[in-house]
């Protein structure tokens, strides 16, 4: 089954999906970045979903790809950045808060990525954002050799020389200098 969703809020029935599998094609999801601070769409973001039932469990494999600016943390300028990520997870009904989590899925979801589903719904937007916040960095850097703002005035160093470097005072050489030539 193939299926098309354009701008509206998604949920997928775990119960809705087909022995033969779902695969699911969203466009516009830029709205899912906008709980996100400091990381603006600048483009479509949109995605698919496909859904394989694999005995009592569910597959998922996915793709989002967006465009977003960041704001650079040393210059403070923003950026582009390109995410195109595809993800796996393995979906699993949550068990009751009292229940442990039966052994078998514990060790099944050790090295996988499992997302647990609630009264049998799979919220598609939250997979998208989760894997969109997952590609952004650690620390956002417009590129690796930005030189940042100085210190002093405040310029961006990527776009124009300081020109406060003659007021700054020369640093603990100073001192030395001075005594040097007083007493000399
Ligand atoms: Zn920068
Ligand atoms: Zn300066």
């Amino acid at each position: 089954m193939n299926k098309t969703n354009i701008g509206k809020k998604i949920h997928v029935s775990a119960a809705d999906i087909p022995d033969e599998g779902l695969n699911l094609s969203f466009e516009n999801l830029e709205r899912v970045l906008i709980d996100m601070e400091g990381c603006r769409s600048l483009g479509p973001v949109s995605g698919q979903l496909s859904f394989r039932k694999v005995g009592n469990k569910i597959h998922l494999h996915g793709r989002v790809v967006a465009r977003v600016g960041l704001c650079c943390d040393r210059c403070l300028e923003e950026y582009t950045q390109d995410i195109s990520t595809s993800f796996f997870y393995l979906l699993c009904p949550r068990p009751d808060f009292n229940r442990e989590i039966p052994k078998e899925m514990a060790l099944e979801s050790e090295d996988m990525e499992v997302y647990w589903y609630e009264d049998g719904e799979i919220h598609c937007e939250d997979i998208f954002r989760e894997q969109i916040l997952l590609e952004l960095p650690f620390r956002n850097l417009c590129s690796e050799v930005c030189k940042g703002l100085c210190p002093g005035c405040g310029v961006n160093l990527n776009k124009q020389g300081c020109v406060c470097k003659q007021d700054v005072p020369d640093g603990p050489f100073a001192v030395l200098r001075n005594l040097r030539i007083s007493g000399s």
